[in-house]
């Protein structure tokens, strides 16, 4: 089936459309004017909230859902608050399935992150690693909510018949990123941390950790093309959506360093910690629909900062 005619005469609702994933879905699929796309701000919708989301959910019966609304954050963030990691993102993914289910919704996409595969799963990592081992100590509080997640689906489709599919992507970065160096991911915290080492005239830039590990960045815009992919050509349960664009931290900062025009030094941090050595996925799935990003990470980099740098609406 082609794009058009798969959207035509549906209902997407986009949960968690003002983050940054949320807002690229939004800036993707809007270009079907055949498609409604329901969203609903967290301040009328808790999505932590059981009764409130059966009744939004009854009320607007949607045809797809997108569960784009997570409680996320960076190294420090996850290592900070790890009830809240837990708990928000297991009521998020149990309320949201349970009433698609309750309302016959039959195609659900579950994003979750590479960050749930074991710390030292085997590179490149394939779907199936998912359980295979330990995790990282610093993001499990994640990993083990968007695990139960994975296997909700799971469940849903062996128990219910549903077409319920887990997306999980490589590290994301885009427009509408967080800025805050608390919470924030690493791509976000340089971007911020270069542009005012530059701006105070500052010697150096500080950059936790070794530099050593390896991390692969995809671009937000990139990914929902390939959720549109996915939608209508996958019909596994859990699919990986990498961009192959790997690098060390030391090499990323050096880019953004470039792109931001930043002019003294960089110096790690090793009272900071590494997190996972690697975590490259394995992309065969997604290319045997046919599908490679159209974004190259220096471009995508350039893309950001020209938006941080004209515009007022930046989460710090
Ligand atoms: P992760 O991919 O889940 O580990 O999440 P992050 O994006 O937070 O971190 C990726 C890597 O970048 C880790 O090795 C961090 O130690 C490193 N890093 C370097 N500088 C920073 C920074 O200022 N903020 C964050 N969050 N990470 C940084």
């Amino acid at each position: 089936m082609n794009n058009k005619m798969y959207f035509e005469n549906k209902k997407i609702w986009i949960a968690g459309h003002n983050g940054m994933v949320g807002r690229a879905l939004v800036r993707n699929f809007v270009k079907h004017e055949k498609l409604e796309i329901i969203t609903a701000p967290s301040s009328e919708l808790d999505l932590r909230d059981k009764s409130k989301v059966e009744e939004f959910v009854r009320k607007n019966s949607p045809d797809i859902v997108i569960i784009a609304a997570a409680r996320v954050g960076g190294i420090h963030a996850n290592d900070t608050y790890p009830v809240d990691f837990i708990q928000d993102n297991i009521s998020i993914a149990q309320n949201i399935m349970k009433s698609c289910h309750h309302n016959d919704v039959d195609k659900i996409i579950n994003l979750g992150s590479s960050c749930i595969y074991p710390k030292f799963a085997e590179q490149p990592i394939e779907e199936d690693s998912l359980l295979s081992g330990k995790l990282e100590t610093t993001n499990q509080w994640y990993a083990i909510a968007k695990i139960t997640a994975v296997k909700l689906c799971q469940a849903y489709n062996k128990q219910f018949n549903r077409s319920y599919v887990s997306v999980l992507p490589s590290n994301l970065y885009g427009p509408y990123d967080n800025f805050n160096l608390e919470t924030s991911h690493v791509m976000p915290a340089l971007m911020r941390k270069a542009h005012e080492a530059k701006e105070n005239s500052s010697p150096s830039l500080s950059v936790w950790g070794s530099g050593k590990p390896l991390r692969e960045f995809l671009h937000v815009d990139d990914l929902a093309e390939a959720i549109e992919k996915i939608l209508i050509s996958f019909e596994g349960e859990v699919i990986n959506v990498g961009s192959n664009d790997e690098l060390s931290i030391m090499d990323l900062s050096n880019i953004i360093k470039d792109v931001v025009g930043f002019k003294g030094d960089i110096i790690f941090d090793s009272s900071k910690p590494d997190g996972t050595p690697r975590k490259k996925l394995d992309n065969s799935q997604l290319e045997s629909l046919g599908w490679s990003p159209k974004i190259d990470l220096k471009t995508g980099i350039k893309n950001v900062y020209d938006w941080f740098l004209n515009t007022e609406d930046k989460r710090f």
